[in-house]
């Protein structure tokens, strides 16, 4: 589904080069759950950011759906996150002036196969914030806020949701709830990068990587 080839990623900053990923090589199967852990500054959000489109590897390829995305044109990779990508992120990334059903609708484009406001009204029955459409992310509880930003990553039926420290700034009760939608996407079909330190994700995960200095330390199948 998606492979990285000897992805290396350098941030060059003026006080010097930072190697955040090192040649990572990786192969994510259709319908995996994996989840990715390691210490702070490992490289963990510099991976998944490679993997979704939005960072360009300084050497190396990403290749899904058999082509090297990084190869294509911006509009053509962009079309590729809106069709493909489910972005969940530790700190939401709300827009906070807008309601919560606007920031569900917010990746949605133009056209008739583009989902519209009944889709984002079911789904966020789904993830019980119904009686929240109209509030801003303001009003929400930090829970409510992460439900709302896991309803905007579903709303494009993507492909793949990457996850990056979703329940970093959640108790274990709505952490153990962000979690348990991941699982249920995957159950639907769909695949699961997720970093977390958590165990929650443990039960569900069908492999555990570890990053250490933007390489993989080890990886193995967790079923
Ligand atoms: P993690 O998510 O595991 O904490 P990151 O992928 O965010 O790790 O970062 C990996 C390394 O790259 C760290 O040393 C970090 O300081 C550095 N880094 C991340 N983003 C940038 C950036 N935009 N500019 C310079 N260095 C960065
Ligand atoms: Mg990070």
């Amino acid at each position: 589904m998606v492979r990285l080839e000897k992805v290396s990623k350098i941030y060059r900053t003026r006080r010097g080069n930072v190697k955040a990923l090192d040649e990572v090589s990786l192969h994510i199967k259709e319908n995996e759950f994996a989840v990715v852990r390691g210490p702070s500054g490992s490289g963990k959000t510099t991976l998944l950011l490679s993997i979704g489109g939005m960072l360009r590897p300084t050497e190396g390829k990403v290749i899904a759906n058999g082509r090297d995305i990084y190869a294509t044109s911006k509009q053509e990779r962009a079309k590729f996150r809106a069709e493909n990508i489910g972005f969940i992120f530790q700190l939401f990334h709300l827009v906070p002036y807008l309601n919560i059903i606007e920031n569900v609708l917010l990746p949605v484009g133009v056209g008739k196969n583009w989902p519209g406001r009944t889709d984002a009204r079911k789904l966020l029955e789904r993830l019980n914030l119904s009686e929240r459409d109209y509030h801003k992310p303001s009003e929400l509880s930090a829970g409510e806020k992460q439900r709302t930003a896991i309803a905007r990553a579903l709303l494009n039926q993507p492909r793949i949701i990457l996850a990056d420290e979703p329940t970093g700034n959640l108790d274990p009760e709505n952490a153990g709830q962000i979690i348990g939608y991941l699982s249920e996407f995957h159950r639907g079909g769909g695949t699961v990068i997720v970093v977390t330190h958590g165990m929650v994700a443990d039960q569900y995960a069908d492999r555990i990587i570890y990053l250490r200095d933007g390489q993989i330390e080890k990886s193995f199948e967790n079923k």
